[in-house]
């Protein structure tokens, strides 16, 4: 894969495609983590004298333009990070962004409204997404792939792009495939996955190929449920996809027949409700009462986590394991947090809301090895997959 340092930048107009999908409240940006990780790049570029349009998507517009998906914020918010104007065009691909992309003086900024305002951005069909990377292409001389988050999708501005252009990684897919990477081809052991979040649907395809480079997987949050009803114990109100008990049983004989160690909460937080102010109770694992739900793991899983991590010295955690974004239910995520950093292992942190969650409970970012920025394209790397975005920008 070539890096940017490879392309001769100056004077010449640079497509960025960043990840700048960041949580709002209205036109209020509640975690800017993504646009800060895309400061490295544009600020290497900029340095070395391009004429830099960003482009990026927020949220599903799907296809249509809607206000409130407007990255006007975005570009503001990421004019004060660079401490440089950053331009903005009203449009993605048309009259406004080929105004501003054709007035950019070396080293500065423009970046183009909403990719996804588009219907050929995440068109299924190839001519009508083809259609779309031209028009993104006549704006720009070359093109750096720096939106990891959206890697794993098949889209005009990740697939069709960089085909058109001459092109390069950007620092942040460069770092995160790098230590994507590290996980998968010479973990150090012993290597530990810790797994939590929402939905055990999701993360299926991960565990599959966790059975065969994980030492040991740790499993709290929402997708605990399943397993604990899996090994037969009632769930009562929690979370629960019951259409994934089988194929979990066969994941956790599989696990016994390879050594690999998975390890469940044995106590949980239980609500009567699901709510920040609910009637909580902590119970053993095996015996959550029918109409109670677990929010979290208890403080003796935190404990036994913590102690499955000490001697770890690789450690990937994707998916908080409780509803931290409630602070009665924030313990276990907490606890995993500082077991992670107090391992001393090389710690690759993964998932959106895990790392707000890392950021929201204010923890040192740096205390971590490694925090992505892609969820899904960090799992479906892991899982194996060929990612479309990562397969373009290799493709010479
Ligand atoms: P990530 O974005 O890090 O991959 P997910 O999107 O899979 O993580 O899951 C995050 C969500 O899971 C959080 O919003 C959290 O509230 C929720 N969650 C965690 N534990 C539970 C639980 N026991 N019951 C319901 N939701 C939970
Ligand atoms: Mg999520």
């Amino acid at each position: 894969m070539r890096t940017i340092e490879d392309l001769d930048v100056t004077g010449r107009r640079v497509f960025v495609r960043a990840d700048l999908n960041v949580p709002l409240d209205g036109d209020r940006i509640t975690d800017d983590g993504r646009i800060r990780a895309s400061l490295p790049t544009i600020n290497a570029l900029r340095e070395r004298g391009a004429r830099v349009i960003v482009g990026a998507h927020l949220g599903r517009p799907k296809g249509q333009v809607k206000p409130e998906f407007s990255l006007r914020p975005v570009a503001a918010r990421l004019g004060e990070l660079l401490g440089a104007e950053v331009r903005f065009a009203t449009d993605t691909a048309g009259e406004s962004a080929r105004e501003v992309a054709g007035a950019l003086a070396d080293g500065e900024v423009a970046l183009v409204e909403n990719l996804r305002f588009e219907p050929g951005e995440t068109s299924k069909d190839d001519a009508e997404r083809g259609e779309f990377a031209d028009r993104l292409a006549a704006l720009a001389d070359l093109y750096v792939g720096d939106g990891f988050g959206a890697v794993h999708r098949k889209h005009a501005s990740v697939f069709d792009l960089p085909r058109r252009l001459p092109h390069a990684a950007g620092r942040l897919v460069f770092t995160e495939i790098d230590v994507l990477r590290r996980l998968t081809e010479s973990p150090q052991r012993p290597y530990a996955v810790v797994l939590g979040g929402s939905k055990v649907s999701d993360k299926l395809g991960v565990i599959e190929n966790l059975l065969g480079t994980a030492d040991r997987i740790l499993i709290g949050g929402g997708m605990a449920y399943t397993f604990l009803a899996a090994q037969g114990h009632e769930v009562g109100t929690s979370l629960l996809e019951r259409d994934q008990i089988d194929t979990v049983q066969e994941y956790l004989r599989r696990a016994a027949d390879k050594g690999v160690e998975f390890v469940l909460p044995v106590d949980v937080v239980t609500a009567d409700r699901f709510a920040a102010d609910a009637d909580r109770r902590t119970v053993d694992a095996d015996s959550i009462p029918a109409d109670r739900m677990g929010l979290d793991i208890g403080p003796r899983s935190a404990e036994l986590f913590a102690a499955k991590l000490a001697d770890a010295q690789t450690v990937f955690w994707n998916g908080p394991m409780g509803v931290f974004e409630m602070e009665p239910f924030a313990g276990g995520t907490r606890a995993v947090a500082q077991g992670l950093i107090d391992s001393g292992a090389f710690t690759v942190v993964g998932g959106g809301d895990s790392a707000a969650a890392v950021r929201s409970l204010g923890f040192d970012e740096r205390a971590f090895g490694h925090i992505s920025t892609g969820g899904g394209a960090s799992l479906e790397y892991l899982e194996g997959k060929t990612l479309p975005g990562i397969a373009a920008l290799e493709d010479e």
